[in-house]
């Protein structure tokens, strides 16, 4: 392949995969296109987990420094039944899991994440950030990945040695591939709505939030069929609330609208008072879950899909940006290791990626089995819980927030 060309990528979307995948090319010597939809990087989602898997990567980009004026260190994942507010398990975060899983854990709004990013990509010299540039069109040629975007003033073209999909859950990109390989599948209802409020602490719905939830911790509350998650955001001044109910397919997009009686009904049965933070802090915003399943993430002449357009999954893990920060880190490291045999370094990351999402997704699909519960099998999880210290349930978690790609890839 053309020296020059073999050095050059091409990301398609700015999202959090695509932007720390711009970073851990640009470390690794490359020169980064990033083009992105949006005139302007949209605020979207509200609250984001960060776990240690992940805030070990932004640390090594130099993200992490720039995310911790907004950011807060919760103490604990605290685990309540939703109807008696009874605590059912504690996993320790704050300094314990620091010092377990040598990171942070952390929580923070998704717009202080993207702006932590995004003012680290623009110190690096490396990287070309395009807004406003839709992509629309690749071609595939022997070593040359042709890439065409359409701007407001009409379109601009870039090639590359490999061209990264970080486009999201409805990737043109996969789309695109779909239409050549029927191994690259489209995104799925997964018949859940996410439901989500930001509320300010010092409002009505943040002194409801006060009386049900700890203000240092991520708090899940458990129900049958339900669940609602709720952890402090932007230096505390405000809260992040997420719940889960089943629900009909709704417009496709990350703000949509459904009828807030959904969410009612999947709360017949919880606490007053919960009830009450919930009726206070709308109106709430709902967005379908959309999972990706598929069984090729690349293309061996120089398309890999990383984040949600390889992968979206449910976030009852809270790991989707998690795995895509992994994704980006990892594939930039292998492409790095192997410069002039591209398709190794692709097959490679995706045999090395492909075990450790479908472990993910298992953890994702229990935790949904586990929280829903009703009856004989939320008794034996609310026994269960009761019965396991909670060092036991912070060591679960070691191979998921212990992950590091060193340990993984051998050097
Ligand atoms: C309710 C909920 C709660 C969640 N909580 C957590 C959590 O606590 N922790 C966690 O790790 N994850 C969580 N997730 C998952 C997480 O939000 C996603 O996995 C993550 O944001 C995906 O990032 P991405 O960069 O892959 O995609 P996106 O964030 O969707 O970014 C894709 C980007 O590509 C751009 N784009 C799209 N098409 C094009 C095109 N043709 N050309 C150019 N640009 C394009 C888009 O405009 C966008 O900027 C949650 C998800 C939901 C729904």
């Amino acid at each position: 392949m053309d020296e020059t060309r073999s050095r050059q990528i091409v990301i398609a979307g700015a999202g959090i995969a695509g932007l720390t995948a711009a970073l851990a090319f640009a470390e690794r010597g490359y020169a980064v296109t990033v083009l992105e939809q949006a005139r302007q990087l949209e605020v979207v989602g509200a609250g984001l987990q960060l776990s240690p898997n992940a805030t070990r990567i932004l640390r090594r980009l130099g993200v992490l420094d720039r995310l911790a004026a907004s950011a807060i260190r919760p103490e604990a994942v605290v685990l309540k039944d939703a109807a008696s507010l009874r605590e059912l398990a504690r996993v320790p975060l704050g300094r314990a899991g620091e010092d377990r899983w040598g990171a942070p854990y952390l929580v923070a709004h998704r717009a202080d994440l993207q702006a932590a990013l995004t003012v680290r990509v623009g110190e690096c010299r490396d990287i070309r950030l395009l807004t406003g540039a839709r992509v629309t069109d690749i071609t595939v040629a022997p070593q040359n990945i042709a890439v065409t975007a359409q701007t407001d003033g009409g379109s601009v073209e870039a090639a590359a040695g490999l061209l990264v999909g970080a486009d999201g859950v409805w990737s043109s990109i996969r789309a695109q591939l779909a239409g050549r390989e029927p191994a690259f599948a489209k995104s799925r209802f997964c018949g859940e709505l996410a439901w989500r409020a930001t509320v300010a602490a010092e409002s009505a719905a943040g002194k409801a939030f006060a009386a049900v939830g700890a203000g240092d911790s991520v708090t899940a509350f458990l129900h049958p069929g339900f669940h609602m998650v709720a952890y402090p955001v932007s230096k505390g001044s405000a809260f992040n609330l997420a719940a889960f109910t089943k629900g009909k397919r709704i417009a496709e997009g990350w703000s949509g609208h459904a009828d807030p009686a959904i969410l009612s009904r999947a709360m017949r049965g919880t606490a007053p008072a919960l009830a009450r933070l919930v009726a206070l802090a709308g109106p709430w915003t709902a967005f379908p879950i959309h999972t990706v399943e598929q069984r090729r993430w690349t293309m061996p002449q120089g398309i890999a899909l990383i984040g949600d357009a390889a992968h979206a999954m449910t976030p009852f893990a809270a790991q989707g940006a998690a795995m895509g920060i992994e994704d980006a880190a990892m594939l930039a490291g292998l492409v790095g290791d192997f410069p002039d045999d591209l398709r190794r370094s692709l097959t490679t990351w995706e045999n090395l990626r492909r075990p450790r999402i479908e472990k993910v997704l298992r953890r994702g699909a229990l935790n949904r089995l586990a929280w829903h519960a009703w009856g004989p099998v939320a008794i034996a999880r609310n026994l269960a819980l009761a019965t396991r210290p909670a060092e036991k349930l912070a060591a679960d978690l070691d191979w998921l927030y212990g992950w590091e790609e060193r340990k993984v890839v051998r050097r």
